[in-house]
């Protein structure tokens, strides 16, 4: 566990980076991948609204950047006691996780859930369908 907390302690620094203008909702997100490398991301708002990228596709895309997909663990931390994944963020994450990849949604190094991506995503769409054709 204690290295979930390192983890968590970086995503709370780096919330400093958070591009929020508009919401003024910083959130960060922290991935560590199976190889032990660290992918930093924050939320980047546009002025075009929908363009606005989240934390955990920001940290994501660094990771898959650089050919690292095994992911061990991705933390999530945000303005909010609790900061969830969207819907978006969750079909992305599940393209990169697999069952035993850790989902640490982070408050603070003492208040913090661990979740599976089945938990956010049962019964999703994913690569396992376009397979099966
Ligand atoms: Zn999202």
């Amino acid at each position: 566990m204690k290295e979930i907390k390192e983890l968590i302690k970086i995503a709370i620094d780096n919330k400093k980076n958070s591009y929020s203008p508009y919401s003024k909702f910083r959130v960060s997100s922290v991935v560590l991948t199976k190889n032990g490398n660290i992918y930093k991301g924050v939320n980047i708002e546009n002025a075009a609204y929908s363009v606005t990228l989240c934390a955990e596709r920001s940290a994501l895309s660094s990771a898959i950047s650089e050919g690292d997909r095994d992911i061990d663990t991705i933390v999530i931390t945000g303005d909010s006691d609790l900061t969830f994944p969207c819907g978006t963020c969750r079909q992305f994450m599940s393209e990169f996780l697999d069952d035993d990849s850790k989902i640490v949604i982070a408050n603070s190094v003492d208040d913090y859930k661990v979740y599976g991506i089945s938990d956010f995503l049962p019964y999703n769409f994913s690569k396992k369908d376009l397979e099966d054709k």
